[in-house]
């Protein structure tokens, strides 16, 4: 084993242990959550590692370092993966992503939604995606449909043919208490549900708070920097 990958292993193995914890503690099954390991500044060599130690779902939250790492994969390493894309996306790239992306996770308005649509239907293909909501409601630039508009995107993307609405995704505020903002999210979620039984996933909880995630009941973890290591600073 190399250096990188008995490092990625260590890291690996503390997040499954914090995962198992955290779902105990919840009462439920470590099988209702999947890991998406945040791969965003890491090359495709650490991708290789991580799929050769066990890792289904990695995000990544740019469009052009997404597409060329993940042409960068060997053929069966990428056929074993799911790719999420997890970054704010201008409605001119949309289609574009889904060339590799197998989830967006990131949906957060109708111009994008309509993009996706597009690039996948030109593919035929069907792209799972979750709405971005933003649970500062404006505040932070960071991207995500407001509360308030959450239904009606909803139903629109409902409506669109090459799109599965598959839930709801979130990244809790910078420096506050995740925990009321997860519950929040989780409100919204069964919204969502009442009107789309299909949309079961919400996609919550980063290396700093996943635990509080998964008591919330989050159905997809995004972990980055436990497992790859500390990145440069972004933007
Ligand atoms: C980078 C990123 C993550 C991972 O964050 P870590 O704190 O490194 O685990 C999760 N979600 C989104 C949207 C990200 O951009």
């Amino acid at each position: 084993m190399t250096d990188r990958r008995a490092e990625l292993a260590a890291r690996l193995a503390e997040v499954d242990q914090r995962v198992e914890r955290a779902c105990r503690d919840a009462g439920r099954g470590r099988d209702e959550v999947t890991l998406v390991v945040v791969t965003k500044f890491f090359p495709a060599e650490d991708v290789v590692h991580l799929a050769g130690l066990g890792v289904t779902d990695v995000g990544e939250n740019r469009h052009q370092e997404a597409s060329t790492k993940m042409a960068e994969l060997p053929g069966d390493v990428r056929a074993e993966l799911r790719a999420h894309f997890i970054g704010q996306l201008q409605s001119n790239k949309a289609a574009a992503v889904t060339q590799y992306a197998d989830v967006v996770q990131s949906l957060d308005r109708v111009k994008v939604a309509r993009g996706l649509a597009r690039g996948a239907q030109e593919r035929g293909r069907v792209l799972d995606v979750t709405l971005q909501i933003d649970l500062e409601d404006g505040a932070d630039g960071r991207g995500g449909v407001r509360p308030a508009e959450v239904a009606s995107l909803a139903e629109e993307v409902a409506g669109l043919e090459g799109l599965r609405l598959r839930g709801v995704m979130a990244v809790a505020p910078l420096g506050a208490d995740p925990v009321p903002a997860f519950e929040r999210l989780g409100e919204l979620h069964r919204a969502v549900l009442e009107q789309h039984p299909g949309a079961t996933w919400m996609s919550a909880g980063m290396s700093g708070d996943l635990e509080q995630a998964i008591a919330a009941g989050a159905t997809h973890l995004r972990v980055g920097s436990a497992i790859l290591g500390s990145r440069p600073p972004q933007r």
